[in-house]
């Protein structure tokens, strides 16, 4: 028999990628399987963006190219650094990687050693823990609910900072609560971050443009400047561009820790797509009217998701701030149920009976919620929400 590193038995596989594929077999039994489980926009890669792969097919650019980015990708990064978020990074301070996701991972393994803490609010995104976990660092996860929107307070921050403290991880707006921070919430997280400064702290903002607060987006680098040093900005055009299986995510942040990042990813991957970069430059550099096309669609359909929602016995939904997901808690609804005592449970129950695919809360550490994700057409939704009702009526 095989004897498996300690290091990969520590982690689980993806538990959305996982409900994903499950329903994918459902349906190729005959099933008719309404998944609502997928973390990807339903819209097609705007037009643009793919004629610039086309083009950089076409012009021979299907060679390596430096490990931490095109030159050009690397420009129009700093450039909307600079004139979305007023961040400034040289070029040695921004990664290009193959997904956001390989960027949280290249900073997890350059940065904890073992048992050093990764605070992490819940509920979060399925890979953070884990991925600190492969890195040898050890979770510390801090909950939240309904009532108090899903977000963590200073004082609870405060409270989970001990001298092992290496990183505090904030994902704004948040998959999958939808949930964003407000600018005077992160001053005052960001207040207690000021008096630790041996934490690293790493702001996701993968969901930037998916918001609907009528503010302008900021992260906690913005609301407290004095994080800038030990601060990583993390960004890609998976979402905002649906370009999810481009794989394009990238970094901002101190030279020292961008550069370690960068070590492991040339001792892993080596450089992201070349012919993605060329993709997401046209993405990052182009029109943005196609984001703002796609961010209506999804708050229309937001409103009638969370309305519907709560609608539903025993279902609180809070109505989010952006991204494509509602995080409802059922905890009334499975407590009226025979037979089904947890999310887990309702969420097995729902594709089972109702045949509708949904990830449960506690994959994300907030048993007693599901994760919706309103990536797909309103007829879908209303279909999907007409045969949840009838699943908790029974
Ligand atoms: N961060 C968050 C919060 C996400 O939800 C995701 C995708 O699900 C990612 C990062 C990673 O995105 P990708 O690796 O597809 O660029």
């Amino acid at each position: 028999d095989i004897n498996l590193s300690d290091r990969v038995q520590r982690i689980k596989p993806s538990p959305t990628l996982a409900i994903t594929s499950k329903a994918a077999e459902l349906r190729a039994e005959g099933k008719d399987i309404i998944g609502l489980g997928a973390g990807e926009p339903d819209f097609d890669t705007p037009d643009h963006i793919k004629q610039a792969a086309i083009e950089a097919i076409n012009a021979g650019k299907t060679k390596y190219t430096p490990v931490d980015g095109t030159p050009g990708l690397k420009k129009a990064i700093i450039a909307k650094f600079k004139n979305e978020n007023g961040l400034d990074y040289e070029a040695n301070q921004i990664l290009v990687s193959s997904g956001g996701k390989q960027s949280f991972f290249n900073m997890a393994l350059a940065l904890l050693n073992d048992g050093d803490e990764a605070i992490i609010p819940a509920p979060y995104w399925v890979s953070y823990p884990d991925m600190v976990k492969v890195a040898g660092g050890v979770p510390v996860i801090l909950e939240t609910d309904v009532d108090s929107r899903f977000k963590i307070t200073p004082e609870q921050l405060e409270a989970a900072i001990t001298p092992k403290t290496r990183l505090f991880v904030i994902n704004s707006p948040s998959n999958p609560s939808g949930m964003a921070y407000s600018e005077e919430e992160l001053a005052a997280l960001g207040a207690v971050l000021e008096k630790h400064p041996d934490i690293v702290v790493a702001t996701d903002d993968m969901y930037e443009h998916i918001l609907w607060t009528g503010k302008p987006f900021v992260n906690i680098v913005n609301a407290c400047p004095a994080l800038y040093d030990r601060t990583v900005v993390m960004n890609g055009v998976s979402k905002a561009y649906s370009m999810t299986g481009w794989r394009i995510g990238y970094a901002g942040g101190p030279q020292k820790l961008i550069a370690a990042m960068k070590k492991v990813q040339s001792q892993s991957t080596s450089n992201p797509a070349s012919i993605s970069q060329a993709a997401a430059e046209a993405a990052l550099a182009g029109d943005q009217q196609c984001v703002k096309d796609m961010v209506k669609a999804f708050k229309e359909r937001h409103d009638y998701v969370v309305d519907a929602l709560n609608k539903l016995p025993g279902v609180t939904c809070a109505a989010g701030d952006g991204t494509f997901y509602a995080f409802p808690d059922f905890s009334g609804a499975i407590a009226a149920m025979d037979g089904v005592e947890s999310c887990t449970d309702l969420a097995a129950q729902l594709l089972e009976t109702a045949e509708v695919a949904l990830v449960p809360g506690s994959a994300f550490g907030a048993p007693g919620c599901l994760r919706l994700s309103f990536a797909t057409g309103m007829d879908t939704l209303k279909e999907a929400i007409r045969r949840i009702e009838q699943a908790l009526s029974k």
